[in-house]
């Protein structure tokens, strides 16, 4: 049997307010300075990418900006060869998941170690190792590298919509489930399972419910609350070296839901409903993770997030397709139209 187990974890974590002005210095630090790649957003760009560019050129970086404006792996490929050219010494990913995942993608192909400057707090992807890109064939990530460093700057997210932020701690809350979902194939099917890493997964969920009226108030305080908690559910990724800690049926049927109605809504805000329905499933007390849910202001019906009845019913039905390899509560089999029909009634999700 191979024991053999790595662990590839960011060097450095800065949390804390206007952190951008220390990006150089972490550089430096990290033995990375010189030659930066700037990768933003088109939006955030003139927000923060501009502002993190005008920081390295003050301290006489050489720099290159890039920008991601589509979550799609045909234009993050085209990205690839510019960036192998420049040969950076360090990828600067400034902006929310779409720029993290792509400079995540980058950096395992090319090699050049990046550094990921989330501006919102959505999901856990801002630090984890995998990368959810689009056009690929598949709605999940795909295994990329972690950044070497995170620079969370607490003001840069406060300034961000409401909304990114309360997404980010419904993909929290999608802990509880998945940390269940990952016991039960460890049980049933002799799957690794690690402690440590559900452990650390599952206290960023509980982290949220203990602070659930905090974040509901919004606010740098709430930031940094929900910025730990994403942090730590990402490290739990690599430490387990999977998603199998921060996710399970209830990412499966947020995955789903995108394949059925086409993304939409945000990733953490379908999380939470999966995760309602999920605990259910499981026997657990879905009623409190609902009133969590709805105290935070996150959607917990159908139609709050914008979709039909026969949607949810229909992601359900699917989910369990969606990775087969990856056993939770949904079985080999899935559920029924009736048993999915039922789920979605008594958990209020649908009308
Ligand atoms: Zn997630």
């Amino acid at each position: 049997m191979n024991s053999k187990h790595v662990i590839d974890l960011p060097k450095k974590i800065v949390i804390g307010d206007d952190v951008i002005g220390d990006i150089p210095e972490i550089l430096k630090e990290l033995n990375l300075w010189g030659r930066a790649y700037v990768l933003t957003g088109p939006n955030v760009k003139k927000l923060v990418g501009e502002k993190v560019a005008d920081i390295l050129q003050g301290e006489e970086a050489e720099i290159e900006v890039g920008v991601v404006r589509t979550p799609m792996i045909s234009e993050i490929e085209g990205l690839v060869d510019p960036i192998r050219k420049f040969k950076p010494r360090a990828i600067i990913a400034v902006g929310g998941g779409k720029v993290i995942d792509a400079a995540k993608y980058i950096s395992r192909v090319t090699g050049s170690p990046f550094i990921s400057v989330p501006t919102a707090a959505s999901h856990d992807g801002v630090a984890s190792p995998f990368a959810s890109v689009r056009g690929t064939g598949r709605v999940t990530s795909v295994k990329a590298s972690p950044p070497i460093a995170i620079v969370a700057d607490i003001r840069v997210i406060a300034s961000a919509p409401r909304r990114l932020l309360l997404a980010g701690a419904g993909d929290l809350i999608g802990k509880f489930t998945a940390v269940l979902d990952w016991r039960l194939a460890h049980k049933l099917k002799g799957e690794y399972y690690g402690d440590y890493a559900a452990s650390l997964a599952l206290l960023s969920a509980k982290h949220v419910i203990n602070f659930s009226e905090v974040i509901a108030r919004g606010g740098s305080e709430a930031v940094r609350i929900v910025m730990e908690g994403l942090t730590s559910a990402s490290v739990a990724m690599c430490i387990a070296g999977s998603t199998r800690p921060a996710s399970g049926s209830e990412h499966l049927f947020s995955h789903a839901l995108d394949k059925v109605a086409n993304y939409p809504a945000l990733h953490g805000e379908q999380v939470a409903v999966g995760t309602i329905m999920m605990a259910y499933l499981h026997g657990k007390n879905w009623k409190k993770i609902r009133s969590i849910v709805k105290r935070l202001g996150l959607p917990s019906t159908a139609k709050e997030l914008g979709v039909r009845d026969e949607d949810i019913i229909e992601a359900l039905t699917i989910a369990h397709t969606i990775r087969p390899e990856r056993y939770t509560i949904l079985g080999e089999s899935g559920l029924t139209r009736e048993a999915a029909e039922e789920l979605a009634r008594v958990t209020g999700v649908i009308g």
